[in-house]
């Protein structure tokens, strides 16, 4: 007899049946290696609660303890203890094949929140759109192709069933699975701003919420002009020549393009307005803003070149009279 199995679960020797589970779940829980540490002390200690209880709680088993107990108190009392004796049973070698009962230390309620995990909400995802300034100013809809990682299903994550790689993930513990959505996106939408898609992030685990979609929204702006609300703004080249005697030049806008009458003298960054010309928005429409900018041609000719000699020479207006002090 080298263990006391009612001094380990702290009880006096006639505690009822009830009195031994409330004192092991007690023990249990405060001596458990996950909430005490996984010191081999704390190992043992638990390990003992467990064969302790392994003893008590059952019947025969702690009928044939208690005697050996008593008998084993009994003669350390009469001081007989001088010879060796053999107890009815030996409860450590009983119990070597240990093996806790979670049912007994955890009452059903506490088990389903201690054995089933609780629920755990999908991550949240975030992702890039890109749009026209079209679509921008109308509304859209657009169809996403998002890939989504999720916990394998069969697996639950553990990436083995049942000791084989599992069949459905290939060992990875979690599945790719493209989703095809579609996300309106509503008129007016400025750059940078974020929509939110509820619940077509990462999946959620043990029954919590799917996590969100997070779309920024980004406003491709066209490489040949800029806008401004319903209005276009673009620059067109003339020639020096076309500045000083006018002309017709063509110009793309969004509905074909117009021949714009270039008036004689036009300055340099003189804008010229197209009415009507610009992004329509709910039967309006924006204008078209024309800013001229005069540049010199690149390659000359040399008839060119002699003919701007021969007006460099008949030239009689001073235009840099103002740069005097
Ligand atoms: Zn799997």
């Amino acid at each position: 007899m080298t263990k006391d199995y009612y001094k380990i679960l702290d009880i006096p020797e006639f505690s009822s049946a009830e009195e031994i589970k409330s004192a092991y779940r007690h023990l249990a829980r405060k001596w458990h290696p996950d909430v005490a540490g996984n010191s081999p002390d704390i190992i043992a200690r638990f390990k003992e609660i467990n064969e302790a209880y392994e003893i008590l709680s059952d019947n025969t088993r702690k009928a044939n303890y208690d005697k050996a107990r008593r008998f084993y108190s009994y003669a350390k009392t009469s001081k007989e203890n001088k010879t060796n004796y053999k107890t009815t049973e030996n409860p450590n070698k009983t119990s070597s094949g240990f093996h806790f009962r979670w049912e007994d230390i955890f009452s059903s309620k506490q088990k389903e929140s201690s054995n089933v995990k609780p629920p755990k909400r999908g991550d949240d995802i975030y992702s890039d759109v890109e749009i026209s300034v079209f679509e921008a100013i109308n509304g859209t809809t657009k169809i996403i192709n998002m890939l989504q990682t999720n916990i394998c299903p069969k697996c639950s994550g553990r990436k083995f069933v049942n000791g084989s790689q599992c069949s459905h993930c290939k060992g990875k513990g979690e599945t790719s699975t493209y989703k095809r959505f579609s996300v309106k996106i509503p008129a007016g939408i400025k750059d940078k701003s974020k929509i939110r898609v509820a619940e077509e992030g990462e999946k959620g685990l043990n029954g919590g919420r799917d996590g969100d979609l997070y779309l920024t929204i980004h406003i491709k702006e066209p490489k040949n002009y800029k806008t401004d609300g319903l209005n276009i703004l673009k620059n067109i080249a003339i020639t020096p020549s076309e500045a000083v005697l006018g002309g017709n030049v063509t110009v793309p806008t969004l509905r074909g393009n117009i021949s714009l009458k270039i008036s004689p003298n036009t300055k340099n960054g003189q804008k010229i307005r197209l009415s009507g010309c610009g992004i329509e928005q709910n039967n309006k429409f924006g204008d078209m803003i024309v800013t001229v900018e005069i540049q010199i041609p690149k390659n000359l000719t040399d008839e060119e070149i002699s003919l701007y000699k021969r007006l460099q020479e008949i030239s009689g207006e001073n235009i840099r009279e103002r740069l005097e002090w």
